[in-house]
């Protein structure tokens, strides 16, 4: 249809396109600096066992602390940095951010909790992935059993790159787990040839239990039986009321993250929240 618009709409079309790139570019501008200048923060948000109630992960999530916007949130940034490539020295930065972070609760005297971190499709690329990881594990001193990446099914469908690459991963003794499960477009067959430990039912599955309907419940239903099935564990993100655990609860889903506990917090509040948590396991 844009042939058929008047030059005025056409102007104010290409002007929206040019505000769109200005903006990445200035995004892209400043999450360069964003490293070196100390603007990028770690968020943690509680992973509850469902049987037990006890807090026993934190999935970290980067925040950036920009001069002049505030607290930006990743939705905003990511997809720059990914399209730039500026994805792999930031999640580098936030791995090695969170591991030092869950060895220092551990050094604290809290319980162990295994901490995630959201891994890039980009990051794959690459080619000592592995060798970064087990050389952040060492530098920290953290037990590599404690440290979770989280992946996506797009991942999963460049079965040539991923593979090997998970699999020298899951050699130093990780656990992997398939983030926003059921919104990508790939064949389950991924699920059993790859190693990984556990799935995450997307936010958008445990939403629409608020209102149950037939389709729903099936869906989280089946996704907790193929994984069981497979001797895979099931968390399910973005549990928000009593209702969806009730729920989540009778579908035997292992695992709850959601703003039902905490949304994401600093590190500070984040030890805050181990400390004061109802079901926590005591200290061997
Ligand atoms: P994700 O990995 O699926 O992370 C979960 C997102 O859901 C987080 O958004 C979290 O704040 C939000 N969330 C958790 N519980 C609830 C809830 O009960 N209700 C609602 N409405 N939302 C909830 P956040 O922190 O804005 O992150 C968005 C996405 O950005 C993440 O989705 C992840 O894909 C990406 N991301 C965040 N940090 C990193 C990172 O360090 N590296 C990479 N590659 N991606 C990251
Ligand atoms: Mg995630
Ligand atoms: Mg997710
Ligand atoms: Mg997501």
């Amino acid at each position: 249809h844009a042939k058929k618009r008047g030059g005025s709409q056409t102007r104010v079309y290409d002007a929206t396109m040019e505000d769109a790139l200005e903006r990445k570019l200035e995004i892209e501008e400043g999450l360069r600096k964003a490293i070196e200048r100390g603007e990028l923060l770690v968020y943690y948000q509680p992973q509850v066992e469902l049987k037990s109630g006890a807090l026993i992960g934190a999935e970290a999530l980067v925040r950036w602390k920009h001069p002049d916007k505030g607290l930006v949130p990743p939705g905003q940034f990511i997809p720059v940095a990914e399209e730039t490539g500026l994805i792999k020295p930031i999640g580098e930065w936030v791995l090695r951010e969170a591991c030092r972070q869950a060895k220092a609760w551990q050094d604290a005297g809290h319980p162990p909790i295994t901490v995630s971190v959201n891994l890039s499709n980009r990051q794959f690329e690459e080619q000592h992935l592995a060798q970064t990881v087990g050389d952040v594990l060492a530098e920290c001193g953290l037990d590599p059993s404690y440290l979770e990446l989280e992946i996506t099914e797009s991942m999963a469908m460049d079965v040539m790159r991923t593979l090997p690459a998970l699999e020298n991963l899951k050699g130093l003794g990780i656990q992997i787990s398939i983030d926003d499960f059921g919104t990508g477009y790939s064949s389950l067959s991924y699920l059993k040839r790859f190693p990984i430990d556990k799935i995450k039912i997307d936010r958008s599955f445990v939403q629409d239990i608020a209102h149950p309907s037939e389709s729903d419940t099936a869906i989280v239903s089946a996704i907790v039986a193929v994984a069981h099935h497979l001797k895979l564990k099931v968390i399910a993100e973005g549990v928000e009321t009593a209702e969806q655990l009730e729920f989540l609860r009778q579908q035997r889903c292992d695992l709850l993250q959601g703003y039902y506990y905490s949304p994401p917090v600093p590190a500070d509040r984040f030890e805050q929240l181990i400390r004061d948590f109802p079901g926590r396991s005591t200290p061997a």
